[in-house]
Order: C-alpha cells, then structure tokens, then sequence
C-alpha cells in the first residue's frame, strides 16, 4: 500500500483558458474542429439531465446491474464499457461528486487518422470521437434513468467532475503509459473515455495488468518523439502510484500543452506508441494505411507553467 502521505491532492480542474492565455491564446484554427465544439457545446451540453423513471427496476444482483449497463453502453456506440467506485481522488479539486460509481466508457481513434501527426486530419479525429462519444453518454443516462436511477454526464471533453483516466484504469480499460494515457491490451492508446455516474447498486471491475506498465519501463518511443521533451525518462517518486502501485511516469505539463495548444492537439505520443502496432489494434477497413506515422516536428515552444496551484498535472491513481 502507498505512503498516504507520499499520494498529492486532487488536482485542480484543466483551466483550459488559463492555459490558452498561457501560451498566447487559441491558435489552432480548423473549421471543422471548431464546428464541432459549437455542436458539443449548443446541442449536447442541453441534454446531459433528463427525467428519471417514478420505478425503480430491480435486478437480482449488482452483478446483473452491471451487465445490463455495460451491454447498453456497447450497444448505444462504447467499444469497451467498465464500472468503477468513485473515490476522493478522482475528484477535481473544488468539486463534489455525491455518485458512488462510474460507469466509464471509450470509444477508438480511427489509425488512419493518425498517419500523419499533428495534423488537421488527427485533430479531427480527435474531435470527432469527443462528439461521438457524448452521443453516448448521454444516450447512455437517459437509459439509466429509464430504469428509475438518477445519473449524470460526465462528457469528455468539457467541466468534467471526474478525472477520466483513473477512473479508466480501476475499470479495467488498460495501463498507464510512460506517455501518461491508457494503453487498452487491444486498442492501444487511439482511444478517448466519458462517463456517467449513479449510485445505482453496481458491480465493480479492477484494474488489469497485462504487462503494459512493465514494458513501458523499457520502451521508450513516446519519449523519444515527443518533440517537446514532456515525457519522462523515469517514474517519479511522491506524484502518487499508477495501478499496479509502482511510481507514475509523470508527463511535464508545462512542456506538452504549449505544444499541444499550438499544433493541432499534438498527440504524437499515441500514434507512435508501439502498441498499436499490434495487428489487432490497427485500422484497415479497406484503407491503405502504414505501420508508423509521419512525425512532424517543429521546434518547441518556451515551457509555459501554471502557478502550482491551478497547475494541472496529468492524473494520479490512487488504490487502497
Ligand atoms: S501530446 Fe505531444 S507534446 Fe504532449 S506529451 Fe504527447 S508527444 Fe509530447
Ligand atoms: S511508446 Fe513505449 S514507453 Fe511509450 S507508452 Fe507506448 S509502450 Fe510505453
């Protein structure tokens, strides 16, 4: 069990204009990107509450609770679904999640999308599973509260109550990454995750090691080609522990976002990831698409930080 004392405090909410102004402001300019936020923004954003069935159903146990969520969640558009309890830590810091569990889901990045990188096309995608993924969320709390239990949206993108990679990994989506997000056994990392959370009585999942995290102790390709020199060489002791209780890899946060705020939401580190290049993770569909992308790399921007209390550092997991 880790040192208590060793684990920080929630971090604060991504200040996502704080960090623009950071950096000089906005200056990713791509129509159909933009479209899509208003989309997210005008026609999802209303539709995240709903009426709640007068009758609860009953289900014989948690157990039967959970697969009927999960198979809803697959059948309204998920590609892996998982349930986990909320904890303290996977709180932003300032808000208040009365929820006991998350039901989390994912959906995958089309590879092809990512052939070149950054580019128009990955910040698309990019967008485009956000959106999709809403859809999701949203058709998915409606179906939970069709069964007489209050829920709520927790949309990927957007003031999101919840940190969204812990809460990934306890429901067993995959392992952390030395690039700081889940790598899924068969998606590899091109995948994005929402939620929506009830205190419906719901059985949990755990956490999965398949390997991933050790490998990643010897791999190093993310960091390599990260071109903003954000992703670490080592594992950092006293940032909190990942899901299998060893020291996370801590990505700079200072250094990735100037980057990621001014070429096209970067994500070099996803596509390069040599889990995806697994057969199964990859993306044929009739289109010819190659074994690594083309990486561009223009200098660095100056590292750009928060004061430390509205920094936001990638996520910590915490376990009992
Ligand atoms: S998004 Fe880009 S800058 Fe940020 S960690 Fe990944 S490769 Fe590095
Ligand atoms: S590229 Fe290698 S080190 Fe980086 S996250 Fe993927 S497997 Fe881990």
């Amino acid at each position: 069990m880790p040192d208590p004392a060793a684990v920080p405090a929630a971090p604060p909410a991504f200040a996502w204009d704080e960090w623009y102004a950071a950096v000089g402001g906005r200056t990713i300019r791509i129509d159909e990107v933009t479209e899509i936020l208003r989309r997210i923004h005008d026609e999802q954003y209303p539709r995240f509450d709903g009426p709640v069935a007068e009758t609860a159903r009953r289900f014989e146990s948690p157990a039967a609770a959970a697969a009927e969520i999960k198979g809803a969640a697959l059948a309204l558009g998920a590609d892996i679904a998982g349930i986990c309890e909320i904890e303290a830590s996977d709180v932003y810091r300032g808000r208040t999640v009365a929820e006991k569990y998350a039901v989390a889901v994912g959906q995958r990045m089309r590879w092809r999308e990512f052939q070149v990188v950054p580019s128009r096309e990955s910040a698309i995608e990019c967008l485009r599973v956000y959106f999709t993924l809403g859809e999701t969320v949203i058709a998915l709390a409606a179906h939970i509260r069709g069964l007489g239990y209050a829920c709520r949206v927790e949309h990927p993108i957007g003031d999101s109550d919840i940190l969204h990679i812990p809460i990934g990994l306890k429901a067993g989506f995959g392992e952390l990454g030395r690039h700081g997000s889940i790598i899924h056994p068969t998606l590899g990392p091109l995948f994005r995750m929402g939620s929506v959370i009830t205190s419906m009585p719901l059985a949990i999942d755990a956490p999965i090691d398949a390997g991933i995290a050790k490998f990643c102790d010897t791999c190093r390709a993310c960091r390599k080609y990260c071109p903003a020199d954000a992703i670490p060489d080592e594992r950092s002791a006293g940032h909190g522990v990942d899901h299998l209780g060893n020291p996370r890899y801590v990505v700079d946060t200072g250094r990735c976002f100037p980057y990621f705020a001014t070429h096209s939401y970067c994500s070099i580190c996803l596509p390069v990831c040599v889990y995806n290049h697994k057969e199964w993770a990859r993306d044929f569909e009739g289109f010819q698409t190659k074994l690594f992308p083309e990486v561009r790399m223009p200098e660095p921007p100056p590292p750009a930080d928060l004061p430390d209390d509205r920094r936001h550092p990638y996520p910590k997991v915490r376990r009992p």
